[in-house]
């Protein structure tokens, strides 16, 4: 058998301030803050990890915010929404969590016959909450899917079904939108992509709201390597592995344009503290350690809501 991807390992956006990242994220959406630590590229501003109770793959949803970013928009060749799974009989508590804080939505529509509403974060991206039947005990559980938007659905599609694995599971079109729904084998979180066109144009701009890349998973080192063989000998030839302390990374656009990664499963968000305390203090790579103090100096305080 030849293998396949299980499914996402996290999903990173851009914001703007953090703090009010942190209240939306962890305050309204119940998730742990479970890495407090800085763009390894700039070592001046954040990168927030958001997570289930240990960050578990498939539960990850990164931040780069930006304090000046400017507002950005989806369009063709992006990542345009994320999904996360809500466990079985838990959609109604969502509905009223939010309308008794005032956080408006849209919806419930139906996507391939289950409720989705759909709210922004405090920066305009679109977060999607899908009813399932999962069982947790978590409140949300994990991702349920992200939505590529692409000019041409086919060569994504092509990449995702020959390649990684993923099979054919819905398609309609809604008020000039269609929808490529693909799922991955098995039952681990964030196991959908939907690919999404669009009869209405519009032009992206990464920018705060906007997600800048979707991370699939590889369950080890070696499956990572793998995944690099397999990919440059279908033409889509990855970096090098990169070391980004939870995961080490691998990256490629996707034949419509979204930048895909592949990350590992190991070490994950106990490498570099307790994981009872994930979080709690801001942890640097080793190589800026050095630059602890002036790195604190820049960054903005972060008060998360208890
Ligand atoms: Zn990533």
């Amino acid at each position: 058998m030849p293998r396949t991807i299980p499914g996402l390992h996290h999903v990173t956006a851009i914001s703007g301030p953090p703090q009010a990242n942190v209240d939306f994220y962890t305050g309204t959406l119940r998730q742990r803050l479970v890495k407090k630590t800085v763009n390894f590229d700039d070592p001046g501003t954040y990168h927030l990890y958001y997570g289930d109770e240990a960050g578990s793959p498939g539960t990850i949803l990164t931040f780069f915010p930006f304090a000046d970013a400017g507002p950005g928009r989806a369009g063709p060749g992006m990542a345009s929404a994320y999904a996360y799974a809500v466990p079985k009989d838990g959609f109604y508590g969502w509905m009223e969590r939010l309308a008794e804080r005032a956080i408006d939505f849209d919806g419930p529509t139906e996507r391939f016959g289950s409720r989705v509403i759909t709210l922004r974060d405090p920066d305009g991206a679109p977060v999607e909450l899908i009813e399932t039947d999962r069982d947790s005990a978590d409140p949300l559980d994990g991702f349920h899917s992200v939505t590529l938007w692409e000019r041409d659905l086919a060569p994504t599609a092509r990449l995702l079904t020959e390649v990684f694995g993923y099979a054919e599971a819905g398609h309609e079109t809604v008020e000039g939108v269609e929808r490529l729904r693909l799922a991955a084998p098995g039952t681990a979180r964030g196991a959908v992509i939907d690919l999404m066109r669009s009869d209405a144009p519009s032009i992206g701009r990464q920018g705060a709201g906007t997600i800048h890349h979707v991370a699939f998973r590889a369950e080890t080192d070696e499956v990572q390597r793998e995944w690099q063989d397999r990919l440059a000998q279908v033409g889509h030839p990855t970096t090098p592995v990169i070391d980004r302390q939870y995961f080490n990374a691998i990256y490629f656009r996707e034949p419509g344009g979204v930048l895909f990664e592949i990350a590992t499963d190991p070490p994950g968000f106990a490498v570099d503290e307790d994981a009872a305390h994930l979080g709690e203090a801001l942890k640097l790579p080793a190589r800026y350690e050095p630059h602890r103090a002036r790195i604190e100096q820049v960054l903005p305080p972060l008060k998360v809501p208890a």
